[in-house]
């Protein structure tokens, strides 16, 4: 078995027709993923002993004659901010280092029960804030496809695993890009579904209006299949949409002629580039498979950052609130007194990035400037939605890059904060209005880095998006 080629459906197939179990599978996984971890840093810890647990299920199943699942025997890893009962989980924080969750999360517990092995935990930006995972407290992630880039953020170890195959699938967390671009810079495929579509319980908290699990695989295919098994109601979590869930493998068979394909003429503007190059080839190979391209406009776009830096600082504030060294978090040892408890633990356990929006956050939600700024904002994003509602008035789907650039070096943007949000133009739009987004890989640029392209569609309509999403890879692949 060579694990950075495997798919869902050959590893079912594999262990249906006996060549392995999944005990065996598993092992290798393991023992692959461990060594491979030094050279990308992308797990922060490892499962043996869970990921064995279940592949012993698995093989039980098989042997009995039953189903196993939709995801037997499948190597998956898991974003360090979804939380894992009994195994570590550190939202990359030295706040959490030592931090064993007393549950699972809603997409843990049904990724489990439909057959997956999970053999770690992927690092990434603290708390998932940031587009590079430099952020993280324990060191940053190289992308595997040169490791001297970023592989993109938050998610930035989830998308890594899957790029150099030491997982077949994972899941990551999405608050304003943070799937797709990993995605993107990694050459792997990655979801942010409707907000809703997919159970929070369990995600560690960053900005709950916006904050999405996904998945990310080499296939659209095993995205599609993932992404069925973690969706729909929960009733531990109120957002979480009553909506059904179609089969995405059907919706994955149909034809795309005819579709109407929107582009954002304030995405392509100022794209004169590699990117919107791969991108408008992307586009031509589209009309070839019958969509009709059409050009769209998305007005209140030049808002999308300012808004989205007031609504996640602010509601990271306040979820980042209940850190203070008194409950489960580290604490600071050098204090006399409450109040330098609390202040010596945060200074001491989060880092700049974390501090940074909290004091953004705090200051846009203080008495006094909550209708300056945070409602205001919330207006705002009310209207970009609008702008996505009336969009769909005319196309079935938007295309777009993912980023305006490639995979950067390490270190590049480091020092320029504003750098780095304003790198997320293209995908905090989505994230606000709270539509199913995802990033395809879309080709290389001519040094060899991974580009995706990105499709959007209605809320809800992830069988839309996964249509052409699968009619563009089987057409490029
Ligand atoms: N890069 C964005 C930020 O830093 C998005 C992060 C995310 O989606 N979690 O907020």
């Amino acid at each position: 078995m060579h694990i950075p080629t495997l798919t869902i459906p050959e590893i079912r197939r594999a262990l249906l027709a006996k060549e392995y179990s999944a005990q065996e599978l598993c092992q290798q996984a393991l023992a692959e993923a461990e060594a491979g971890n030094p050279s990308t840093n992308a797990y922060l810890h490892f499962s043996p002993e869970r990921a064995m647990d279940a592949a012993r299920r698995v093989d039980a199943l098989i042997a009995a004659g039953a189903d196993p699942g939709p995801l037997a025997g499948v190597p998956v890893a898991v974003k360090d901010v979804i939380v894992t009962k009994g195994l570590r989980t550190t939202c990359a924080s030295r706040m959490l280092q030592n931090f064993v969750p007393p549950y699972d999360a809603t997409a843990v517990e049904r990724l489990e029960a439909a057959g997956g092995m999970i053999i770690g935990k992927t690092n990434c930006d603290e708390f998932a804030m940031g587009s590079s995972n430099e952020n993280s407290a324990f060191g940053p992630v190289r992308n595997p496809v040169a490791l001297d880039r970023v592989p993109g953020g938050s998610s930035g170890g989830s998308a890594a695993v899957v790029a150099q195959g030491t997982a077949v699938v994972s899941l990551g967390s999405d608050t304003g890009g943070s799937i797709r671009q990993p995605a993107s810079f990694c050459g792997v495929v990655g979801i942010t579904p409707t907000y809703g579509r997919v159970s929070r319980y369990g995600l560690v908290a960053f900005a709950s209006s916006l904050d999405h699990i996904g998945p990310f695989s080499r296939t659209v295919e095993d995205s599609a299949t993932l992404l069925r098994v973690i969706a729909g109601r929960d009733e531990r979590d109120a957002t979480s949409a009553l909506a059904p869930v179609s089969d995405y493998a059907v919706a994955m068979q149909q034809d795309v002629r005819g579709m109407k394909i929107g582009l954002p003429r304030e995405y392509f503007a100022g794209l004169a580039s590699e990117t919107g190059d791969l991108i408008a080839k992307a586009v031509d190979q589209l009309k070839a498979l019958g969509c009709q391209p059409v050009e769209i406009s998305l007005p209140h776009t030049d808002y999308a950052i300012g808004t989205y830096y007031i609504i996640c600082t602010a509601e990271a504030s306040s979820n980042l609130a209940r850190y203070d060294g008194a409950r489960y978090t580290y604490r600071s040892a050098n204090a006399d007194t409450l109040e330098d408890m609390y202040g010596n633990t945060r200074d001491e356990a989060f880092g700049a990035e974390c501090k940074r929006r909290i004091m953004l956050g705090t200051y846009v939600l203080s008495a006094g400037y909550y209708d300056a700024y945070y409602r205001k904002a919330q207006k705002v994003r009310t209207l970009i939605t609008q702008d996505f509602l009336n969009a769909f008035q005319q196309v079935d789907a938007i295309v777009a890059p993912v980023s305006p650039f490639p995979a950067f070096k390490l270190g590049e943007k480091m020092s320029d904060p504003l750098q780095m949000y304003l790198s997320d133009i293209y995908t905090i739009t989505g994230s606000l209005a709270g539509i199913p987004c995802m990033s395809v890989p879309a080709g290389n640029t001519s040094q060899g880095l991974p580009v995706g392209m990105q499709i959007l569609t209605r809320h809800f309509d992830e069988a839309g998006m996964l249509r052409l999403a699968r009619a563009y890879e089987r057409a490029t692949s």
